[in-house]
């Protein structure tokens, strides 16, 4: 206290006021000297105004005595002018600073380091608050004594504001880096690139040295006419939300973005903030639903087309098969009629693969075992084309898929042949079954519903396809091949299918690399059945049979071709005449063939009314179409079986064995 006191006198005039001349001390220069006196008292002057009205704090002190301190002291330190006597250094810093300070005090003034200096340090007010302070030291001379004169600018708000703004930075910055979404920063005036995240980096297949730097226009990202009118667009709008916009990236492809831009400045110079939606897949799904839709439309006309054709077909064939039964193989129009046969057949199979494009074909759902279709399919098929060796990776414990068996034969028969035609001088393919579940199915382009799937893969080695073949290759009626080669109906009624079985296919082709089709069906707990071994020739029988057709030809083809395998036929052109007939008779009917599309009423509902009057009718349905699992319905309430139409005099005795037993010797 003694010490202090002794430094007030020292530092104050008599009445107690602080120095007026801490700049005396740099007034007193040898160079000064040769001022006149009121140059001097001026000079002071100016000093003093300086002093007294820096926005610092200005003080003078030896070694920790303050000697001297400016208005602005007071103003920042919170402390009155009387209490400056009373005040040491160390008071004026925040404690954990004041050893540091008074170590470089001692050596600036023992003359071991630098006159001056500037640094940051901690100031505390007279309240007690810490601040930051920006510290200005020299030494000087003061009333002839050495000292040291400090500027002391609380800085607290700066350092906060640059504390903010490094905050902010930080923030943009990271917003920046992980945004989703790829954004560039450009200058507006010449397009050049300033900064650029990871994910335009992504976007653009570009790296940042390669973008940053350079001009949107040099790259060829787009062109000068597009940006200028990117650049109209925003400066007449001042910021753009969802402008339509193609990119060209490295690989030359096209990508289809919205941008949403706005001119920023940043020290000052405008530029554009530009975040890029990549629009690509969503133009990509929404053409894949149009296509969806198309097909789907197509598919309508299609199922009809084959309902119609089979009723056809089924007239043809059995008149072809009746006169047949009763000609002699020696006949001269017997190989005539054969070949209607043939004709009808290969006619029936084009209205099948229309049939299983219009997802229309799915009649006869049975857990199945794919390796044993797989197995039976390939053998029959490598036997008739030696010049094709298909190779099997079969699974074992492969999932049973509940499946029509004739609608899978037919896809494995489609994608064979179509290998087989991709290999015209012949070569291997092969054919792999898998398990798996839709978490392996996550990089596809559709999402599948959760499950287990069996995988079957049919890969070749023949001459592949382009990108643009491969987008057609499931329009129904695509093809590459020649007249008469191809239908293009193949891959078509495979889609149809496979769709229909609630899978999913994909393909991977590139010319001459070959081709891979990958078809996932959705796995089912249920046990495979054991399939019966069914009669191969066609068996006579002696029952009586009620045939429902709405189609005069049908009815009389059909008749004829019961009575000739021995059955009793009644006949009824609807289904109110099959009730009325089966009401008074149904003692001595075994079997009713059920046609299924009916005017009036359907086979659906004659079947429900047929039960009621006897809950043990047997039933073979027919049709040669089905509306959407109709036909599934009917056989799910307890219908006995189902035909196809066409079918032959040979596939309906044996579908009728098949219901009513061996037939009585
Ligand atoms: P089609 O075989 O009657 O032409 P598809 O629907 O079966 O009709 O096939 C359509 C087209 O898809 C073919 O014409 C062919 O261009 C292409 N394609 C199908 N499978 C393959 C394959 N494995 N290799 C190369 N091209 C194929
Ligand atoms: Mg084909």
């Amino acid at each position: 206290m003694n010490r202090i006191n002794k430094g007030v006198q020292k530092a104050c005039n008599d009445d107690g006021t602080r120095f007026k001349k801490p700049w005396e001390a740099v007034s007193n220069q040898a160079s000064l000297q040769h001022l006149s006196q009121s140059a001097l008292q001026e000079s002071e002057e100016r000093y003093r105004s300086l002093v007294e009205n820096s926005l610092s704090a200005i003080i003078v002190y030896k070694q920790e005595e303050i000697l001297f301190a400016n208005q602005k002291f007071f103003d920042i330190f919170g402390y009155d002018p009387q209490e400056l006597p009373h005040l040491v250094v160390d008071d004026i810093l925040a404690p954990e600073v004041v050893e540091d300070i008074s170590e470089l005090r001692r050596r600036r003034l023992a003359g071991e380091i630098e006159p001056t200096s500037t640094y940051e340090s901690k100031g505390k007010r007279k309240n007690g608050e810490i601040f930051e302070m920006e510290i200005s030291v020299c030494v000087v001379s003061f009333r002839g004594e050495t000292c040291c004169m400090a500027s002391l600018a609380d800085i607290s708000k700066r350092k906060q504001a640059e504390e903010a703004l490094r905050e902010s930075e930080s923030r943009f910055r990271n917003l920046f880096d992980l945004s989703p979404q790829a954004i560039a920063l450009t200058e507006l005036e010449t397009g050049k690139i300033i900064d650029v995240n990871d994910k335009l980096c992504e976007l653009s297949k570009y790296s940042k040295d390669e973008l940053i730097g350079r001009t949107t226009t040099e790259l060829g990202l787009y062109s000068v006419e597009d940006r200028q009118r990117f650049i109209e667009a925003l400066k007449t709008k001042g910021e753009l939300h969802g402008l339509e916009m193609d990119f060209v990236i490295k690989d030359g492809s096209i990508i289809h973005t919205l941008l949403f831009s706005k001119i920023i400045k940043i020290s000052g110079n405008p530029l554009i903030l530009t975040i890029i939606f990549d629009m690509t897949d969503r133009k990509r799904l929404e053409g894949q639903l149009q296509h969806a839709q198309r097909m789907e439309a197509i598919g309508t006309l299609a199922g009809g087309i084959a309902h119609d054709f089979n009723n056809l077909l089924m007239a043809i064939q059995g008149n072809a098969s009746l006169i047949l039964s009763d000609m002699d193989d020696t006949h001269p129009w017997y190989e005539y009629l054969r070949n209607i046969e043939r004709l009808v057949k290969s006619g029936a199979k084009l209205t099948g693969q229309l049939l299983g494009y219009a997802r229309k074909g799915k009649y006869e759902l049975k857990p199945i075992n794919l390796n044993q279709i797989v197995k039976e399919t390939a053998d029959t098929f490598g036997s008739a084309r030696k010049e094709i060796t298909i190779h099997k990776h079969l699974a074992q414990d492969l999932f049973a898929v509940e499946a029509d068996q004739g609608q899978i034969e037919q896809v494995l028969l489609n994608l064979y042949v179509n290998a087989a035609d991709a290999m015209p001088a012949g070569g291997d393919f092969f054919i792999t079954t898998e398990n798996t579940t839709h978490w392996q199915m996550q990089s596809k382009a559709y999402r599948a519903k959760p499950g287990n799937y069996v995988l079957l893969k049919v890969v070749d080695t023949g001459v592949g396809m382009d990108k643009k073949t491969v987008d057609r290759i499931f329009d129904p009626f695509f093809t590459t091949k020649q007249m008469g080669r191809g239908t293009g109906l193949g891959l078509a009624s495979v889609y149809g299918i496979v769709k229909a079985h609630g899978g999913y296919i994909d393909v991977e082709s590139e010319r001459n690399r070959g081709t891979t089709f990958s078809i996932y069906l959705p796995a089912t707990e249920k046990k495979v059945e054991r399939s019966v071994e069914r009669p191969k020739k066609h068996t006579e029988g002696a029952e009586t049979i009620l045939l429902v057709d709405d189609e005069e030809m049908i009815l009389q083809v059909g008749t004829i071709m019961l009575e000739k395998l021995g059955y009793s036929v009644l006949g009824a052109k609807s289904g109110q005449a099959a009730l009325d007939i089966y009401r008074e008779e149904k003692d001595r009917i075994d079997l009713v063939i059920l046609d299924m599309i009916m005017p009036n009423m359907g086979g659906g509902d004659t079947y429900d009314r047929l039960k009621e009057i006897n809950p043990a009718v047997k039933v073979l349905l027919s049709s040669g179409y089905s509306i959407d699992g109709q036909a599934e319905d009917i056989l799910n309430r307890g219908c006995n079986g189902f035909i196809q139409k066409p079918f032959t005099v040979e596939q309906l005795s044996m579908k009728i064995r098949e219901i009513l037993g061996e037939p009585l010797k």
